[in-house]
């Protein structure tokens, strides 16, 4: 600990800290807000609320925690339910593998426990997805514990009432922190008291504006009393997520499949770990929106069961060349993305115009998207027959035979094959030995509006999707005389 932070722990035991416990704990019952996870303190509930409350804002949980109790009643619903509904009930929240975490954790609570949470905190810390907040916050709130939970909104209130200036980015000062904080909770009150102080954190003391005038513990607030709360906590900025400009392919089914829409599953592991997306690749060059860069590196995202493309790494000139009208520009990017689909998933796409960007940003991470519209061409059978030099040619010979797009939609493997065969035999493309069939690549499938209610979709696809049946629905998706 730091000499501040040895002092405040010491005051936290003496008059500043008895006062804080007192006030908060009086403040808190009084005011405290009527919050459907309070309604008892059943460790499941409060192990449910705490997960869905990381990162996110009390307003945005309520409905997805009301849907998610109905529909996971008993830690045991939640065990036994197949990922993919879990996944569902979690879809708009973010930070899916909060969901998946608490599901595990929920099997390990029946497998070992008999299906109760058990009331230790070594064995509730040892719980999949489970750090020392949340271990901290279920044997407080649900236990009567003595045990600190320690958030950022209680890291904030804490450096400002002892006038804290050390970084709470460092893992150290946090650790200090929660001895202190352990140090405050009155005997018998250590649910109310973490509670009390994370809605103080969340409802005055808030990171912009702390609202000292009205605060239960303004007498004794060393940061207030010396003018320094708004400088208070000091905290070193994370590095801004990555962008990566990824290149979406909305891609409409024809024949049978006219009014579907391809998406395909993540993989197994990972970031957004089996939940579904429209196809997409990292553009070359894929840090910026800018120019198409020739001959920059580019990799596809990682996709269940396919290989990295690296027909993007083979930019063509004509791309560079291209990159000096923002239209040249999508040009360009139609192409790579049509390209680096048919050698990663044997996809053949014929992209029409760009659609719209959107955005999706993890901790880590930003997707700039450019979704593109496309129309389906054909699977092939080879995925090596896509690769390497040969899958430049893929866009171009689709742009000029249409029927074998037309085949791929529709007819029989066999008579896709047949012109197929004829059509490279026809272009002189050293493509003899790939060949049609009509099964989707792993992991991919046609759905329509009403598949998406069984299926979990990260926010910035959810919101792509709807906004495109929508638009379809009530006629307004431009056509291609508005298309720039
Ligand atoms: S007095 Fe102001 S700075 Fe101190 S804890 Fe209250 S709101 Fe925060």
């Amino acid at each position: 600990m730091t000499n501040k932070q040895q002092a405040a722990l010491e005051q936290a035991s003496a008059g500043p800290g008895l006062f804080f416990g007192m006030e908060l704990l009086g403040w808190y019952r009084s005011v405290k807000r009527d919050l459907p996870w309070r309604e008892n303190r059943d460790p499941y509930r409060v192990w449910v609320s705490e997960i869905m409350l990381q990162q996110t804002r009390v307003d945005t949980v309520i409905p997805y925690y009301k849907r998610f109790m109905d529909k996971f009643p008993t830690i045991r619903h939640l065990a036994e339910a197949p990922e993919e509904e879990v996944l569902k009930c979690w879809e708009g929240l973010g930070y899916y593998s909060r969901a998946r975490n608490l599901q595990a954790g929920a099997q390990q609570v029946v497998s070992e426990y008999g299906g109760s949470v058990p009331d230790d905190k070594t064995a509730v810390a040892a719980l999949k997805g489970v750090g020392p907040y949340t271990a901290g916050a279920i044997m407080s709130i649900a236990f009567n514990r003595p045990e600190p939970a320690v958030d950022g909104n209680v890291m904030r209130v804490l450096s400002r009432y002892f006038c804290l200036e050390d970084d709470i980015a460092k893992p150290s000062v946090r650790t200090g922190i929660e001895r202190i904080a352990a140090a405050l909770i009155p005997e018998g009150a250590a649910g109310d008291f973490n509670q009390g102080i994370m809605e103080l954190g969340a409802l005055i003391c808030t990171p912009k504006s702390p609202g000292c005038l009205i605060c239960p513990v303004m007498a004794e607030c060393a940061g207030r009393l010396a003018g320094r709360e708004l400088e208070l906590p000091v905290k070193t900025k994370a590095k801004p997520p990555r962008p990566e400009l990824r290149l979406a392919a909305l891609v409409e089914g024809a024949g049978p499949h006219a009014g579907a829409i391809l998406v395909r599953q993540r993989p197994e592991s990972g970031l957004l770990a089996r939940m579904w997306e429209l196809p997409h690749v990292l553009a070359p060059g894929g840090g910026s929106a800018g120019p198409v860069a020739a001959g920059s590196a580019a990799a596809a995202g990682p996709v269940r069961g396919r290989r990295r493309s690296t027909a993007a790494l083979d930019a063509p000139a004509a791309a560079g060349e291209a990159a000096a009208s923002p239209g040249a520009n999508r040009e360009a990017r139609m192409a790579l993305m049509g390209r680096a689909l048919a050698e990663e998933a044997r996809l053949l796409i014929r992209p029409r115009r760009w659609w719209r960007d959107a955005e999706h940003v993890f901790s880590h991470i930003r997707w700039d998207l450019q979704v593109y519209l496309a129309d389906f061409g054909f699977v092939l059978k080879d995925a090596a027959s896509a690769g390497g030099t040969q899958a430049g040619a893929y866009t171009g010979l689709a742009a000029e035979q249409p029927a074998a797009y037309m085949a791929g939609s529709g007819e029989t493997a066999e008579a896709a094959q047949r012109e197929t065969a004829a059509s490279y035999d026809h272009a002189g493309l050293p493509l003899a030995s790939a060949a049609l069939v009509d099964r989707l690549p792993e992991g991919y499938r046609w759905i329509r509006q009403d598949d998406m209610k069984e299926m979990a979709f990260p926010n910035v696809f959810l919101r792509l999707l709807n906004d495109y049946w929508e638009q379809r629905e009530s006629g307004c998706l431009p056509d291609e005389a508005e298309a720039e």
